[in-house]
């Protein structure tokens, strides 16, 4: 398949969650400052926006089955530590872990992006087959059944934390191509990391296309700018 044009003729189509379809409203920055600050400790969204984005960063560490493998134990030991990380001024890292845990696993704390039912639909109208692709944990599940947008997607889920494996690793995009029932080759991964979902997905022998909705797109890859011009190249595929 051409590396460049290949992707447009594929037969499905596997999409990043956060930063893909949704992001959390408030950001996530906003709410972990008011965790800090249910505890009387006052910390600018600034100041916790660059502490979550170092210890966000370094996960993967303890994960007992080598680099890249998961479970729903992991995942809430992985953010217990990053709660912890983020705001060691609080007396109650466990009560401030609760409260997050449950805050991003209600539909209420994200939006889904407003490109993404249309696309949706239209992707849907063309015979292309979706399903959702995230190392979000099996949270994603009640988010996804509670925003209207992403409606009819909640048996189109493939959930890192309850495969056994993230992304970028391969087993990750054979268990959603398996989901889909397509071989590699003719499923595209779409995404806002080009580690995970475009890097990876290339190299398990699917297409990868980077989502950039900054408009820069500075990379090797095809990549779009929206959800409304993926749509667009698709339909207009010679
Ligand atoms: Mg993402």
């Amino acid at each position: 398949m051409d590396h460049h044009s290949g992707w447009l003729d594929v037969d499905g189509i596997i999409f990043d969650a956060v930063g893909t379809l949704i992001r959390p409203t408030p950001s996530v920055a906003e709410a972990y400052s008011a965790a800090a600050l249910r505890q009387g400790v006052v910390l600018s969204t600034e100041e916790t926006r660059r502490r979550f984005q170092i210890h966000f960063a370094s996960d993967g560490i303890h994960a007992d089955r080598g680099l890249l493998s998961t479970d729903e134990t992991t995942e809430k030991r992985r953010w217990r530590e990053i709660v912890a990380g983020v705001l060691p001024e609080i007396s109650n890292p466990d009560r401030a872990f609760d409260e997050l845990w449950d805050h991003f696993g209600r539909p209420e704390s994200w939006r889904a992006f407003p490109d993404v039912a249309p696309a949706l639909r239209a992707l849907e109208s063309m015979g292309v087959q979706v399903c959702i692709g995230s190392n979000f944990d099996t949270r994603l599940r009640s988010v996804v059944q509670g925003l209207p947008e992403l409606e009819g997607f909640s048996e189109s889920l493939v959930i890192s934390s309850e495969i056994g494996y993230k992304k970028p690793h391969r087993s990750f995009f054979e268990a959603a191509c398996a989901h889909l029932g397509l071989s590699p080759d003719r499923v595209a991964c779409v995404g806002d990391d080009l580690e995970n979902d475009v890097e990876g997905a290339v190299l398990a022998g699917l297409s990868g296309v980077y989502l950039d909705r900054s408009g820069r797109g500075e990379c090797e890859f095809p990549w779009v700018s929206s959800l409304a011009a993926l749509v667009q190249a698709r339909y207009h595929r010679a």
